[in-house]
């Protein structure tokens, strides 16, 4: 379940402290190790998130807002009970369902150190729902006395909609899978504009 990282502040520190010295977060906390999330009392700038199991903190997720582009900026995650990744999956599903379509987002960006094995997931991730790699710079980040390259990752919230029930998709289709209609319209949320497929025959 995930909530509010603030209620959880002193919890969330005293779980990232515990990791500072495990190699397995080191891609977390690369050189320079900073022992304390501060975490803000709105979402304005960061929506902070904690994922909570057992009563216990087991992940914290921080997405960077571009305000007022209203897109994230950055998104960076942590697990904190290695021994329940569905924990992590299900809350991280969560969090970006929050950023979605509550908060509307219109764009996630996120940047990730290339030798983290969290890299393979991401472009599992940017597969499946319709992101993308932006690119990669070379030697930019430090980690533990080396640089490694850094991969821009990118989602943007645009879709296709069927004009008649709704139904929503990434893929450009020109008949609706739910109910045969034509009227498929393209939604950017970067664009004023809404253009209907039909209209391009
Ligand atoms: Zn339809």
């Amino acid at each position: 379940m995930i909530k509010p990282a603030k209620i959880y502040e002193t919890e969330l520190n005293t779980k990232l402290q515990g990791t500072m010295l495990d190699p397995y977060y080191k891609w977390w906390h690369m050189t320079y190790k900073d022992a304390i999330i501060t975490v803000e009392s709105t979402f304005w700038s960061k929506t902070q998130i904690v994922g909570v199991h057992d009563g216990k903190v087991t992940s914290y997720f921080s997405a960077v807002w571009d305000r007022p582009g209203n897109y994230v900026d950055n998104f960076i995650c942590a697990n904190f009970c290695k021994d329940h990744k569905v924990w992590f999956a299900a809350d991280m599903k969560a969090v970006f369902n929050y950023l979605i379509n509550e908060e509307n987002a219109k764009k996630i960006r996120w940047v990730c150190v290339k030798n983290n094995p969290i890299n393979k997931s991401y472009e599992k991730l940017v597969k499946k729902f319709g992101g993308r790699i932006i690119g990669t710079e070379r030697y930019g980040a430090h980690c533990c006395g080396h640089n490694y390259d850094l991969v821009y990752y990118e989602w943007i919230n645009d879709y296709y909609v069927c004009d008649d029930c709704g139904y929503k998709t990434k893929k450009d289709e020109l008949v609706c899978k739910k109910c045969g209609s034509c009227l498929m319209s393209y939604v950017n949320p970067f664009e004023t504009s809404v253009q209907s497929m039909c209209s391009n025959i």
